[in-house]
């Protein structure tokens, strides 16, 4: 069994496969960073966007931007931080003009979530959104439909319970939304006082203290990358 170190090293790892990658060529091309993600490697909980936007882009972090305060504030509504949480996106790299993720693409980049999903091994990942909800349901029912209803899924080789959500950047301008999105939210810390979906055992048992997001400066390029960014 992987301890939460491996873990981490596995997933700063992944992140130098990341900021390499050219499956896409034009996303490589246009791209400012590559926002792998970002939060506690050893979240409990893991939120999962769509795709980087602008400011994403510049700052190569996910949610920074009036959608991430969003994120933030409801976070903190339910007693938590963006620090003790995972964010990361289905697309690592921004679509030019924040147009939607191309089916290719989602499919070029799915590798990562998937292996980010293993290594965190969280137990409820929240997918906000349809790209994200679609993409780890596997299956086309849209957000409308599917929102505030957890259900067990397993992503690779992880089994979590799945929790669709509204993207908040849909509840920015859309009150209803945003209401709905604030009581999905409430529904959040019941789930995970749950034990563990079944079959989730791999890391996930005994229920995790939050690990601390920064550690001791270290010299080594990545990990001197990986803490500058608050990465993990
Ligand atoms: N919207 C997303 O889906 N992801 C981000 O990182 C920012 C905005």
């Amino acid at each position: 069994m992987a301890t939460a170190s491996d873990r981490r090293e596995a997933l700063k790892d992944l992140l130098m496969d990341a900021r390499a990658c050219e499956r896409c060529a034009e996303l490589a091309a246009t791209r400012t960073t590559v926002v792998f993600g970002a939060g506690n490697a050893d979240a409990g909980l893991m939120f999962v966007g769509e795709a980087p936007g602008a400011n994403e882009d510049l700052q190569g972090l996910p949610f920074v931007g009036a959608a991430g305060k969003l994120l933030e504030t409801l976070l903190g509504e339910i007693g938590l931080s963006r620090a003790e949480v995972f964010i990361a996106n289905v697309l690592k790299c921004r679509p030019p003009g924040n147009r939607d993720p191309r089916p290719g693409e989602i499919e070029n980049c799915t590798p990562y979530l998937t292996r980010q999903i293993e290594l965190v091994a969280p137990r409820v990942i929240c997918t906000l959104g349809n790209f994200a909800t679609k993409l780890l349901r596997g299956d086309p029912a849209g957000i409308t439909r599917v929102h505030g209803r957890p259900e067990v899924r397993t992503i690779g080789a992880h089994t979590a319970r799945l929790y669709p959500i509204f993207h908040p950047a849909a509840a920015l301008y859309t009150p209803r939304t945003l209401e709905a999105l604030r009581e999905d939210f409430l529904g959040l810390p019941a789930l995970l006082a749950m034990p563990a979906a079944p079959g989730a055992a791999r890391y996930a048992e005994p229920p995790r203290e939050p690990a601390p997001v920064v550690e001791a400066p270290s010299a080594a390029g990545v990990d001197a990358d990986a803490e500058q960014l608050g990465l993990f």
